[in-house]
């Protein structure tokens, strides 16, 4: 689907052709998007707010008017409740600094959960070692679902908030974010989303998920690095305290008191990344306007459907592979498919050695530890393979893939 859309598909890596499994690390960017960078740099660029000047209102149009189109993505209520960070890492930062900062005490609760990417644990822990907090952590079954009766078992009446990612970045697990969002709210807590492996894979509503905070990156989403999202509901962000200081975040200033700009730009302090945020703007309006005539579904909604055909044409085919093990087979899961291979005395094949064999066939995957080591220790391995799947991936892509990948195992 769309393939022509994205120029860097068409090359070569050792004079093979580029098959390019490694989406849920970064994904490829289709040329309106480049195009949108080049075009804000060619002819639009000046710093955005206060200029009184054309470009500088233009640049502030087209900063503001993909705040308005990430908004109308994840329905938010207002543009109030939408940040611009440099990424999910940022963005989680972000409120665990602030949020800290507004809500939390010596002895309060923070519960994660086993499959949390290194940036939704580490930012917590700083706060534990600041504030003296306690973290808990939802574990898993085997399949790759969280325990949802253990999790009701860690709420108390000190638990403030619940971090859980939408999608392991690992298993690909969906995870019932709104169950788990409604029981939070139930033991007064509030939810946060890590919707980095989520948002780019099918439609996300902030509203309807009811959650309090929501992350993702644009890097993920076919746009840019450097610019990322976090959605926070308007009442929270209000009390909480600024992120960093600087310039764009002020109301006014003296030596004696400073008093913040309203939401969102109270959390924006220095110039904003307008290029990124313009060019996310237009990925978005890209993935918005994808259509397939046959079955009738668009945007996210045809992506999902597209992604879910290969990832169950993946699976089944890595199947036919003897001493194929993987990591996350619940039944609703996206297209990151994580795995090892044993060879028949048991002994595992290097994840490494997999992916640096597979890459001198042109086949890009990732191994290793995913930033997520504590689902590693919960796996019992070190690391895993990983092959995740994104809009323009085909089934050949996958049979050359299969076929790249019997010739590597055979060699051990
Ligand atoms: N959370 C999850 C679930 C992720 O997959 C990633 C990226 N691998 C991150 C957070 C961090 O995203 P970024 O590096 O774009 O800040």
């Amino acid at each position: 689907m769309n393939r022509i859309d994205f120029p860097i598909l068409g090359r070569e890596v050792y004079k093979r052709p580029l098959i390019y499994l490694d989406n849920a690390a970064t994904t490829q960017k289709p040329r309106c998007v480049v195009e949108a960078i080049d075009e804000m740099y060619y002819s639009v660029n000046a710093n955005v707010h206060r200029g009184v000047h054309y470009l500088s209102q233009r640049a502030t149009d087209l900063h503001e008017g993909a705040r308005e189109k990430v908004r109308a993505f994840i329905n938010a209520r207002s543009t109030a409740e939408i940040l611009f960070t440099r990424g999910t890492t940022e963005s989680l930062n972000l409120v665990a600094s602030s949020f800290s900062e507004a809500f939390l005490h010596e002895g309060d609760e923070v519960i994660l959960t086993v499959m949390e990417h290194h940036s939704d644990i580490v930012p917590w822990q700083l706060v534990r070692d600041r504030k003296g907090i306690v973290i808990k952590v939802i574990p898993m079954d085997d399949r790759g679902d969280l325990d949802l009766e253990a999790f009701k078992s860690l709420l108390t009446d000190r638990t403030r908030l619940v971090c859980c990612c939408h999608v392991s970045n690992v298993l690909g697990t969906i995870n019932p974010v709104k169950e788990i969002g409604r029981l939070a709210h139930e033991a007064g807590a509030y939810m946060l989303v890590d919707g980095a492996q989520s948002v780019p894979h099918f439609p996300v509503d902030v509203q309807d998920l009811d959650c309090d905070f929501l992350t993702f990156s644009g890097h993920k989403i076919y746009g840019p690095t450097g610019i990322g999202v976090l959605y926070g509901r308007e009442e929270l962000l209000d009390k909480m305290p600024p992120y960093q200081g600087g310039g764009e975040m002020i109301s006014r200033v003296t030596f004696e008191k400073t008093t913040y700009e309203r939401l969102p730009y109270k959390f924006e302090a220095g110039t904003p990344d307008y290029v990124g945020s313009y060019a996310l703007g237009v990925a978005l309006d890209y993935v918005s306007s994808l259509h397939d005539e046959k079955s009738g579904l668009r945007g996210m909604e045809l992506i999902a459907a597209e992604e879910a055909e290969l990832t169950r044409y993946a699976m089944e085919r890595m199947r036919e592979i003897e001493g194929v093990k993987f990591y996350g087979e619940s039944a609703q899961k996206t297209s990151v498919v994580a795995f090892n291979v044993f060879q028949p005395d048991g002994t595992l094949i290097h994840p490494m050695d997999l992916g640096t064999l597979l890459d001198r066939l042109g086949i890009a995957i990732r191994t290793g530890h995913h930033c997520a080591q504590p689902l590693m220790q919960r796996c019992g391995v070190e690391g895993m393979a990983r092959a995740s799947f994104a809009l323009y991936n085909t089934k050949d892509e996958i049979d050359a893939f299969i076929a790249g990948l019997k010739r590597v195992v055979k060699m051990f």
